[in-house]
């Protein structure tokens, strides 16, 4: 299996390059040369199978043999999942008949980006032991240097992915005293040295635009080998896939009815990767009902499916104009608005432009197919920089089309996310879920008014309620018999604050400090 970019060019890269390089040289992202489908008895011989078996089984369809054989692959991944606290992974939780919870969150920092970060630290690791495992003694190794900015919760997911790992080293700059004091303790505490958290004095916007800077310094790359773990790294899409397929079984064994039943995915949405592993998945040939991607009040996705206008700024008749005062309205300049799920906080959803490709050329008719694929390319080439330089594009109505044979989308405000919270929380059985999972329980509720009585909702849990504690409190502290220490904080988080750390400050928003941080880190 080969990669190529969602812009095009002819670049065909494998699995390792793909992983390595993160981003194509012309901004697009790597999507698999095709979606394999699935062998012919998977139902039976799969049914059985264990988080790692299952990951195993659907990866290896993606990964050449001869890059990775199942016996590494195997290695890889279950000394990935070692570090979670559950024996499934990712456990479901029943509802009732036709509710679940897919619990992605207890991995390390307590948020599903675990899942994705664990493996692909193992990915790196051994891929750069391969490459200097073949080098020439005195030839210089083959290392990457990881440079990311966060406002919380990819930061402490790639550093715990990362942490400890030969030839790589992870640099996170977070602004500094603006992310939430449980994320800040959960970054800075680590103490391993290929690990660097840099807080910078300004904001999360200056400290993405240093990143960008760096990687767009052509020398300071080269010397450095930069690397990103950010949403788009096909890698942690593949992992992502893996859950999809085990909640499949384990919602089969608790139903009733598990031949006449269907089972619809509902799924907190940012960057759009983790519903794209489910989209993936469903095109591989899991039997599911349509996705429902569920946003916060940064709503552009919810938006493209009504309208088919990927833009980020509200332009339609309907849109609530910035002086009516409404409670979660756009801010009047079209910046990203401050939410109480605060990893779903975006403009556009960089993973979009994957699911947008495959829009593209199945309404295409263009032949052979590497004309098809290449003019797919073009048209989102086309769209990118339309989307970057006008904030906008328009698809054409047969894009829309397929794009609601696969997805429902819904938007959700933060009055219904705590209102959510609040009920689960006083529900039979009592959940309490973090504000994320509470947009997607949401979503699910209003989704499953129009549901047929056969439809079975799984609600992906992207983080635990005790990493958001400020809106999980906001939600319960009125309730009966609410007490967050001891329904809510785990065991880990406790003392958390008072551990050692280790963070190097930067005084002003500066390319220049930052690359000297990093250049005293990785030396020569
Ligand atoms: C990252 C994140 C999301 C959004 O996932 P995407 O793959 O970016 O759509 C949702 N919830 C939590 C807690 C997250 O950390």
């Amino acid at each position: 299996m080969k990669y190529f970019s969602t812009r095009g060019g002819g670049d065909l890269l494998t699995f390792e390059e793909a992983v390595l390089s993160g981003l194509a040289p012309n901004g697009g992202l790597y999507i698999p040369e095709r979606i394999p489908t699935l062998p012919p008895n998977w139902q039976d011989d799969w049914k059985s199978y264990s988080f790692v078996d299952l990951s195993v089984a659907v990866l290896s369809l993606y990964i050449a043999p001869e890059e990775l054989s199942r016996e590494e692959l195997r290695a890889l991944v279950s000394r990935s999942y070692t570090t979670f606290r559950h024996p499934d992974i990712t456990p479901l939780t029943k509802l009732s008949d036709n509710e679940f919870i897919l619990e992605l969150f207890h991995g390390p920092t307590f948020s599903f980006k675990d899942v994705a970060l664990q493996l692909l630290g193992n990915l790196f690791e051994f891929f750069l032991a391969r490459r200097n495992a073949r080098k020439s003694p005195g030839e210089r190794p083959a290392s990457l240097t990881v440079v990311g900015a966060t406002s919380g919760d990819t930061g402490s997911a790639a550093i715990y992915g990362l942490r400890g790992k030969k030839n790589v080293s992870i640099f996170i700059l977070h602004p500094k005293g603006r992310i939430s004091p449980v994320q800040e303790a959960q970054m800075t505490t680590v103490t391993d040295s290929n690990v660097c958290n840099i807080a910078v004095k300004g904001t999360f916007d200056a400290c993405q635009d240093i990143v960008k800077a760096l990687f767009a310094d052509q020398p300071f790359n080269e010397k450095y080998h930069l690397g990103a773990v950010n949403s788009i790294n096909w890698a942690r899409i593949l992992a992502q896939t893996v859950y999809y397929f085990l909640a499949y079984f384990q919602v089969r064994r608790q139903i009733p009815q598990p031949e006449s039943s269907e089972i619809q995915f509902v799924v907190p949405t940012g960057n759009f990767g983790d519903v794209l592993a489910g989209y993936y998945a469903k095109r591989m040939g899991l039997p599911m009902s349509k996705l429902v991607v569920a946003t916060n009040s940064n709503d552009i996705l919810a938006r493209f499916w009504r309208s088919g206008r990927y833009e980020q700024i509200d332009s339609s008749p309907e849109a609530t104009p910035p002086s009516q005062g409404a409670p979660d309205k756009k801010p009047a300049d079209g910046g990203v608005q401050a939410t109480l799920s605060p990893a779903m906080d975006i403009l556009v959803s960089s993973n979009f432009e994957r699911l947008l490709w495959y829009l593209v050329y199945e309404s295409s008719s263009a032949a052979p197919d590497g004309a098809r694929r290449a003019s797919a390319g073009a048209t989102i080439e086309g769209w990118m920089k339309s989307v970057k330089g006008n904030g906008h594009v328009e698809v054409p109505v047969e894009v829309l089309e397929l794009a609601r044979r696969d997805f429902l989308a819904e938007r959700v405000s933060d009055d219904q996310t705590l209102q959510t919270i609040k009920q689960y929380f006083i529900g039979s059985p009592s959940y309490i879920a973090d504000p994320h999972t509470s947009v997607a329980l949401t979503a699910a509720r209003t989704v499953s008014t129009k549901n047929p009585p056969s439809v079975v909702q799984v609600v992906l849990s992207t983080a635990h309620p005790a990493k958001f504690s400020e809106a999980v409190t906001k939600a319960l502290s009125t309730s009966r018999g609410f007490d967050f220490e001891r329904d809510v904080l785990p065991q880990e988080f406790r003392g958390l604050l008072e551990l050692e750390r280790r963070v190097v400050d930067v005084d002003e928003p500066s390319k220049e400090l930052v690359k000297k941080v990093i250049e005293s880190k990785v030396g020569n």
